[in-house]
């Protein structure tokens, strides 16, 4: 008797358990569905007014917006289309233009065949051996190049990640800046370098002064509290104060070796490497073309993608400029 009792007890209990079991089995598959569509909301391109405030930058592009994804699904995104998938790819390409451009030279006979060929090109000069000539110091030229794959990179990553977080946006906004501030600060290098190169005094004091302009600019980029309205002027100051620095030296150039076709050649590639970065600020800044078709730029041809095509035709034209001015000094000498 007492045994037909525990062996029902025992069989109830089971029962129950079971029970508690299947019920905890539901409860989990219902947590892991919510979990799943909560996921699958997350990758869900949205429109600008959907957005947090973190993420409003232009209006006029309306749709296709990546909010808040998770970190990975963000990384992912690389290869998926949204808004941004051109401008993180432009920036990326470039990256790679340039790092091959670096490579090549590299590679090249000392790094002198390159220049040379362009140098011959352009000023019809007759032929010389790249063995025969004395290379003048390569690192301002290299440290251009990787100041322009910093920028490009740092651009790149800072479209594919800010869309995760307001930390992460506010973070990847700084470095492109900072970015942005290399960028400019390597492109004096090799023009001061090779124009001043028979002259150490010049040479240095330009050296010295856009270094401390954009080291200044770095950090006013990155330390906080110079986001605050007060220290607009500081921040304008510094920007003006680093394009004065340029102005100065390729009129001091022209005054000096205007007589030289090199001198005007690296000039004439300034220039146009300044008209790119204008016109892609203007470009950037009116929102053009989007701000007179709200909408239909919003994957291919909006603003932020044309400055991007803008800045690595300004780069490139540097590069060229700077080609010039290696194969000047590697042939001339002081
Ligand atoms: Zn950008």
């Amino acid at each position: 008797m007492s045994c037909t009792v525990t062996l029902e007890k025992t069989i109830s209990f089971s029962r129950s358990s079971n029970q508690f079991l299947v019920t905890l089995i539901k409860e989990e598959d219902k947590k892991e569905n919510t979990r799943s569509i909560n996921e699958l909301n997350k990758r869900k391109l949205v429109n600008y007014d959907s957005l947090p405030d973190f993420l409003k930058h232009n209006e006029f592009v309306v749709n296709y917006y990546r909010s808040e994804w998770p970190l990975k699904q963000a990384i992912l995104s690389i290869f998926s289309i949204h808004n941004e998938t051109l401008n993180i790819w432009t920036h990326l390409i470039g990256f790679f233009i340039f790092l091959s451009l670096a490579a090549t030279l590299m590679l090249s006979v000392n790094g002198v065949s390159i220049p040379l060929k362009l140098h011959q090109e352009l000023l019809v000069l007759p032929s010389f051996e790249p063995k025969t000539i004395k290379p003048i110091a390569r690192w301002p030229f290299y440290t251009y190049l990787t100041g322009a794959m910093f920028c490009l990179l740092i651009s790149s990553l800072c479209h594919l990640l800010s869309c995760h977080s307001k930390h992460t946006c506010y973070v990847m906004l700084r470095l492109d800046y900072t970015g942005i501030s290399a960028l400019i600060v390597t492109s004096f290098y090799p023009l001061l370098y090779y124009t001043f190169a028979c002259d150490p005094f010049f040479r240095n004091l330009y050296m010295s002064f856009i270094t401390v302009f954009g080291l200044a600019s770095v950090i006013v980029s990155l330390v906080p509290v110079f986001e605050k309205p007060e220290f607009l002027m500081v921040r304008t100051g510094l920007f003006a104060c680093m394009g004065f620095s340029g102005l100065v030296p390729i009129i001091h150039k022209m005054v000096a070796f205007g007589d030289r076709p090199e001198a005007v050649i690296t000039t004439v590639y300034e220039l146009m490497m300044l008209s790119f970065y204008g016109v892609g600020v203007i470009v950037y800044a009116l929102r053009i073309p989007e701000r007179w078709l709200p909408g239909k730029f919003d994957l291919i041809g909006h603003s932020h993608q044309l400055w991007h095509v803008l800045v690595i035709a300004g780069a490139y034209t540097h590069y060229l400029a700077g080609l010039v001015y290696l194969s000047w000094r590697d042939v001339e000498g002081c």
